[in-house]
């Protein structure tokens, strides 16, 4: 029941109509009996007067999604050493007025991939992007051990400055190659960390002639929307291990919950959150 001492919490984006957070976050308030409330801000843009509007509203935390989890981070007051890696913030606690940036994503990505039993450490990953999303994913294989990673993306300077700032801050050497050129290698592990798919344009695949492509072990797809994307349908078409991205949206909702009311939540919570998310995103 809503009180005078409820806290607010949300998600800032545009658009934000499509979002599942909002299902997410308020069920885990009931079964953490957290007395919290989680709505969709759709956000004109202005990102100091978003923040503004947080500390002054004393909002106790918010996701923050696209178009705004890299251009939030100069309004904050301070940035964990993960975001500031990874470049991007999605989840942003308000500390008595101090706004600390987070970046959850990486964490939902590694937790998917557990759940899932996809064993990454020393494996041969190639990635297919290098936006916001592959930044959490390539730095979640370099600090979890990823053996060869290989950046393929359409624009090729962006994959390169990727490749560069992954050198320069973990020492980890990793490979570019052309987008168009992607398919010749073998892979234990292929992730489309790119929009390709993604409604409305859903029969793209992540690669082109990716149907001919036989030389990998597990694909996992970032995008949720639809759930079984063209490249998941190929993948499954050659019986390969896939993932969509509804475990890493879950994932990196879990540790924003965690991170904004102080606690850990409980796995029998959790896995209630859980089944009622898939419910609510595969009905
Ligand atoms: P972003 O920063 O805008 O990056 C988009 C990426 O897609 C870039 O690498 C871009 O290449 C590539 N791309 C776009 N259109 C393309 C095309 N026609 N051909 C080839 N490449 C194309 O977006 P983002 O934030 O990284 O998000 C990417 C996807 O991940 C979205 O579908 C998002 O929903 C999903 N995601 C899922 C989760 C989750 O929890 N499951 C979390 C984060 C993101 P260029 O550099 O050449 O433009």
């Amino acid at each position: 029941m809503i009180s005078g001492k409820t806290k607010l919490l949300g998600i800032i984006g545009n658009p934000i109509e499509h979002s599942f957070s909002p299902f997410l976050h308020n069920d885990l308030a009931l079964q953490t009996n957290t007395d919290v409330i989680y709505v969709p801000f759709k956000a004109a843009g202005d990102m100091q007067k978003v923040t503004d509007g947080l500390r002054t509203l004393s909002v106790k935390g918010v996701n923050v999604t696209v178009p705004y989890k890299s251009k939030i981070m100069s309004y904050l007051d301070e940035v964990t050493e993960m975001a500031s890696f990874i470049g991007a913030v999605n989840t942003v606690k308000n500390e008595n007025g101090k706004l600390i940036g987070y970046n959850t994503d990486y964490v939902g990505f590694y937790q998917s991939l557990k759940r899932n039993q996809v064993e990454i450490e020393g494996k041969k990953v190639l990635v297919a992007g290098a936006g916001g999303a592959a930044r959490a994913v390539v730095f979640a294989l370099v600090k979890y051990g990823a053996g060869e990673i290989t950046i393929a993306n359409r624009t090729i300077s962006k994959a390169n400055s990727l490749k560069e700032e992954v050198f320069k801050k973990t020492g980890k050497h990793i490979g570019v190659i052309e987008f168009s050129n992607a398919l010749n290698g073998a892979y234990d592990i292929i992730i489309n960390t790119t929009t390709l798919g993604m409604h409305p344009d859903v029969n793209a695949a992540v690669f082109p002639k990716f149907e001919e492509f036989d030389r990998y072990d597990a694909f996992i797809d970032l995008v949720y929307n639809p759930l079984d994307t063209a490249s998941i349908k190929i993948a499954k078409s050659k019986e390969k291990k896939t993932i969509n991205g509804i475990d890493m949206l879950f994932y990196q909702g879990i540790s924003a919950f965690e991170i904004w009311n102080d606690i850990k939540i409980s796995d029998e919570a959790m896995s209630r959150a859980y089944e009622n998310f898939k419910d609510k995103v595969y009905k």
